[in-house]
């Protein structure tokens, strides 16, 4: 087992399942192919889940479960969705019941806990409307008061799991005239309804994840009693905002898991398939591809570990991470899985060839992850709104503000240190200008001007990271700038350009993880991760996405990296910065490709 006891749950689970190139296990590539060909809902493998218990790491321990944290419910999730995100997206609307965990009675949430344990329970969440999307106030179902409950109207469109669910979070207008306070959300058990007043929606086809309940649910005249609301009147959109902060960073799970399959999948090829007398793997440019994708891993590893550790710690500055790490994690996944076709070349398209046609299913199912859950342009406006505050936070730090600032970056991103248990209550609407990734920056860099006495750290690999790291804090530099100059006006009408500046802070952010995330493990993550050079390239890779600078920043690192990538692929361990062991895979028994070393040019 990894020295990291919150990897073990997804280890064990990833050996349970078995291999997924071994056709007859549970949830292998053929078989979630075979479903997703059918468009059947996977009541078998959902049951399956449920027999091994996964469901009991959803529910809090104070509530009886076994969730104890959100690292290791991203690994858990990450490699469940590396089989499959239709499924791993279905079981995960179990994680809607943060909802309750975070601002339920204590009725609510025995009830929803002993649902989910001993009921097999599954949620659905019922925001989106057919004619208002992510305009949530703008919603037309009503929540009218009657003595003892409400009675609601009105439908909610496209839910996942909306018809094969016991609850629904429905989002309901209660003072249609109630401004931001318009809105309650219930947790309504249908089980307790009259069924002649509600009704599901058919099966909507979709592009992928095509044997989801995709659905919908309506109500028509239909009872709901007091003990169904969440909170009080008034407070849905408050509650609904912070589930998001939950649930959207956590979004990021599904692609990673999606991310390992594209990458491995292509690798299975690029490592048999011979052209001109040479394998895929030994030509440069498709070689160079691969090693960018596993970059883009790691890159968005830092950024995903560091929010969920971050959310024990600082859950009060979720408003921005949690956009941040939404919009950041899944279109660079997209585009590193759009990548990485090119090397699959034709096969990337067929549905059969090619270990069972997987990568066509990952490339249609994982489209959707930077959509729902609030869209990359939602996201990207969320943290827009909150620039000016950001801004001024960090002009005015202090030098106490500052010693405390490194210790929380040192309890968020030290993978060894225990964290404490979520605190639900502490989330925020807004951050007051609190992002302490990035407010720490001058902190790593004088780390890293330290370490050229203490560490062992190669020289040339140091001087980089300090010279990359000054670049990050120049470009957060101008950002402030930029911002402290605008003419920045609250509201809907954003400038595209403000669109722009947004994904630039977000890449900022991902570049200040990467090195947070270094800096407090060295010492504990294995000699590639210690060495350095990933962290170059990563820096140089999210750094020529806003600045002019050469092409390659080291082809020795690229090549070490490359090894790293294939011993990885050979041992079957997750492509991560935390490498921990998945089932043994019989795609690995030629060995020939181990030695596969691509001749650098002088
Ligand atoms: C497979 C799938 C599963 C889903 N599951 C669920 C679920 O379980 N529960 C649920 O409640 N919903 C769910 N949804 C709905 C999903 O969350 C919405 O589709 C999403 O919120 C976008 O809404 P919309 O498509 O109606 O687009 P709209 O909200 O109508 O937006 C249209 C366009 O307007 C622009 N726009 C919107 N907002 C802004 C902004 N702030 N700034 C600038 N431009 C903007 C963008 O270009 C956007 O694409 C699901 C959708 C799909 C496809």
């Amino acid at each position: 087992m990894h020295q990291l006891k919150q990897y073990w749950v997804a280890e064990r689970l990833d050996k349970d399942l078995g291999d997924p190139w071994t056709p007859e296990n549970v949830m292998s590539f053929k078989q979630v192919v075979e479903i997703d060909e059918k468009e059947e809902f996977p009541h078998s493998e959902i049951e399956w889940l449920y027999n091994w218990k996964l469901q009991h790491y959803y529910v809090p321990a104070e509530c009886g479960g076994e969730f104890t944290s959100f690292e290791e419910f991203l690994a858990f999730v990450r490699v469940l969705c590396r089989r499959d995100q239709t499924i791993g997206i279905a079981f995960t609307t179990l994680f809607w019941s943060f909802i309750t965990w975070m601002a339920g009675t204590e009725e609510q949430k025995q009830q929803l806990a002993q649902y989910i344990k001993n009921e097999n329970g599954a949620m659905c969440l019922g925001y989106s409307e057919r004619e208002h999307g992510s305009d949530l106030v703008g919603g037309d179902l009503t929540a009218q008061k009657v003595p003892g409950g409400y009675i609601l109207n009105g439908e909610k469109w496209p839910i996942n799991r909306a018809t094969i669910s016991g609850i629904s979070y429905i989002l309901a207008k209660t003072d249609p005239e109630g401004g931001p306070k318009c809105l309650t959300l219930f947790m309504v058990d249908k089980r307790q309804l009259n069924p002649d007043n509600y009704y599901n929606l058919p099966k909507i086809l979709t592009h992928g994840i095509r044997a989801s309940d995709m659905s919908g649910i309506g109500f028509k005249d239909c009872f709901v009693p007091d003990s169904m609301r969440i909170k009080e009147e008034g407070d849905g959109l408050e509650f609904a905002l912070k589930g998001f902060q939950v649930t959207r960073t956590f979004c990021a799970a599904f692609s990673l898991g999606a991310a390992d399959t594209a990458l491995r999948t292509t690798l299975n090829f690029a490592i048999k398939r011979v052209v001109y007398g040479k394998k895929v793997i030994d030509i440069p440019q498709p070689r160079k591809v691969l090693v960018d994708a596993f970059l883009d891993i790691l890159i968005c590893d830092c950024e995903t570990i560091g929010a969920a550790r971050g959310f024990h710690i600082i859950p009060e500055q979720f408003s921005v991470w949690a956009s941040v790490t939404k919009y950041f994690v899944t279109t660079q996944i997209e585009t590193m899985i759009n990548s990485v076709y090119t090397v699959l070349g034709s096969r990337f398209y067929m549905r059969e060839e090619h270990d069972w046609g997987i990568f066509q299913k990952v490339l249609r199912d994982n489209s959707i992850i930077s959509m729902f859950d609030g869209s990359t342009v939602v996201n990207l406006h969320a943290l827009m709104l909150q620039f000016r505050q950001l801004t001024k936070q960090r002009s005015r730090r202090k030098p106490e503000a500052i010693a405390d600032l490194q210790k929380r970056l040192e309890a968020i991103f030290s993978l060894e240190q225990p964290l404490p248990s979520f605190n639900g209550e502490k989330l925020e609407l807004f951050g007051r200008g609190a992002d302490d990734p990035l407010q720490g920056l001058e902190i790593a860099l004088q780390q890293l001007e330290a370490f050229k006495e203490t560490t062992d750290t190669d020289e040339e690999v140091l001087e980089k990271l300090i010279v990359l790291g000054n670049l990050v804090l120049e470009e957060l530099n101008a950002h402030d700038e930029l911002i402290a100059n605008s003419k920045f006006e609250y509201g809907h009408d954003q400038s595209p350009e403000l669109f722009e500046v947004a994904k630039t802070y977000c890449t900022l952010h991902a570049a200040a993880c990467c090195l947070q995330m270094w800096l407090y493990n060295r010492t504990i993550l294995g000699d590639f991760f210690a060495q350095g050079e990933w962290l170059v390239l990563s820096l140089h890779r999210l750094l020529r996405t806003m600045r002019p600078l050469p092409y390659s920043i080291s082809d020795v690192y690229v090549e070490n990296t490359a090894q790293e990538l294939l011993k990885l692929y050979k041992e079957d361990k997750l492509f991560s910065i935390v490498p921990f062991q998945l089932a043994h895979s019989p795609i690995n028994e030629d060995r020939s490709y181990a030695t596969s070393k691509l001749q650098l040019q002088a």
